[in-house]
């Protein structure tokens, strides 16, 4: 287990010193709300925890670093309790390994009942029990008014803290009944050494932090995903030429979000201010603010249905297109 980040660690602090039964983490991705959730149920379930959060050593925080611990519902989509490590129910996972259906990427209205029922019982272990819910913009309707009921008649001794990288995507009534926690963005030099503490070279830090605008848990998921700092510095030259070779390895979702951090990075050029994911020597010269706006609107379109393109080779061809024409026009 890594250590947690030290602006991760000055937040847990900070929320640990105040009451609440139930803490919205908010903010956009890669600031670390799932690391500081985490940091908050280990320390409420903790044998010994200090102002400073779990102690680490006792059977509570085992439990919970061996993903097994009776006294905490972790509530997300299937998907992300995959990719973070977290046992499915065996019935979901049976379903999910015979292909019945696939891993399911919203939050399930059956998850959401076993948490309710949870929420019911009483505490194994005697410090209390605690719901984690991440990406809490990934509750539907149904589950979302579910979790809502428990919120609102919270049964003793249970604390919920729920995270997103949407806060306005969740009911207000849900976001109403929570303490409010807007994450803190670490300083640039604390970033980029944290990122070579999990083994990155100084300048590739700097780098993949610049193209994951700040963020370092996004800068580590750049790394983690194989994504070179020199191939993304390629990708505007690459774009004014129509070159889709710069873009074959990403998703049509990662393509559209580095067009639209390009296409921020060239409206900040036009009027005057400096960019925020590329470096100024790796942009081509600036259109006009007008071609950008409108590529910054058809982009915006692209987002919503690049999840799920019709055809992934297709949608490719036709966003370097667009680039292309953006990018050499004048007016
Ligand atoms: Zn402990």
């Amino acid at each position: 287990m890594t250590a947690v980040a030290p602006w991760i660690a000055a937040q847990r602090t900070q929320l640990l010193a105040q009451r609440g039964h139930a803490w919205l983490l908010q903010g956009p991705s890669g600031l670390g709300q799932y690391p500081l959730a985490l940091e908050l149920v280990r320390a409420w379930l903790c044998d010994a925890p200090t102002a400073q959060g779990a102690c680490g050593q006792c059977a509570s925080c085992h439990g919970i670093d061996v993903r097994a611990h009776a006294d905490l519902c972790v509530l997300m989509p299937e998907t992300q309790m995959l990719a973070l490590g977290w046992p499915l129910p065996e019935k979901a996972q049976g379903e999910i390994e015979d292909k019945k259906r696939k891993a399911s990427q919203e939050i399930r209205v059956d998850a959401m009942r076993d948490a309710v029922e949870f929420a019911q019982r009483t505490s194994g272990r005697g410090r209390g029990k605690a719901v984690l819910v991440f990406p809490a913009e990934r509750m539907n309707h149904v589950t979302a008014n579910a979790l809502l009921k428990t919120l609102e008649e919270p049964p003793g001794d249970v604390r919920f803290v729920l995270a997103t990288e949407a806060a306005h995507e969740l009911l207000p009534t849900i976001r109403s009944r929570c303490l409010g926690h807007t994450m803190a963005w670490p300083r640039p030099d604390e970033a980029r050494d944290w990122l070579v503490g999990q083994g990155l070279a100084a300048d590739a830090a700097a780098a993949l932090l610049r193209a994951a605008g700040g963020r370092p848990d996004d800068a580590l998921a750049l790394h983690q995903a194989g994504r070179s700092p020199q191939a993304w510095s390629l990708i505007p030259k690459a774009m004014a030429r129509g070159d889709v070779s710069a873009l074959a390895d990403l998703h049509p979702a990662q393509a559209v979000d580095a067009l639209q951090k390009l296409c921020h990075d060239l409206l900040s050029r036009s009027v005057g201010a400096p960019p925020r994911y590329f470096a100024v020597a790796d942009l081509p010269q600036a259109p006009g603010v007008g071609p950008l706006t409108r590529w910054s609107r058809a982009l915006m379109q692209e987002a919503r249905t690049a999840d799920h393109p019709f055809n992934a080779g297709l949608m490719l061809e036709a966003l370097v297109a667009q680039a292309r024409q953006t990018l050499n026009s004048r007016h």
